[in-house]
């Protein structure tokens, strides 16, 4: 498992909104599971941009927090096609120039878990590998409509 430190609101539209491309400046050969860490930065300009109040940005949902793993997903797939010119079919999320980190199976942690990030795709704890798990695996078990 793996994990990757995003910014707040954007963080927030991928655990809450609907975001499944994450914008990122590096292609990487890494597929399976991935952690959404919200990072300490927060870009401001973005909390006001109409794309961000349409995927439903409420400062006050818990998982609008920094410095916490607040999703896990699956990378499927990276689209590097806007990279060298070309186009592609990553939707409204995708930003031409950069690499597209396709997420696929979203879920949305209950509450976030304090964590230390780090730029880029970093290797979590084992410890916070088993506490996501653990929250994920009771989430789903209680949840009858899974
Ligand atoms: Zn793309």
């Amino acid at each position: 498992m793996q994990a990757i430190s995003v910014q707040q609101p954007w963080a927030f539209t991928i655990a809450r909104g609907g975001k499944t491309v994450s914008n990122q400046g590096l292609p990487t050969a890494y597929r399976g599971p991935l952690l959404i860490h919200a990072s300490m930065r927060v870009d401001l300009k973005a909390c006001d941009s109409p794309l961000i109040q349409a995927a439903g940005w409420d400062p006050r949902d818990p998982l609008a927090t920094i410095g916490a793993v607040i999703a896990m997903a699956d990378l499927d797939e990276v689209c590097s096609a806007t990279v060298t010119g070309g186009s592609c079919d990553c939707g409204p999320w995708s930003e031409p120039g950069t690499h597209h980190w396709r997420l696929a199976g979203v879920r949305a942690l209950p509450r976030p878990i304090v964590a230390l990030g780090r730029p880029g795709l970093w290797e979590p704890k084992p410890t916070l590998i088993q506490t996501v798990t653990t929250m994920v695996t009771t989430a789903a078990a209680l949840d009858p409509t899974s």
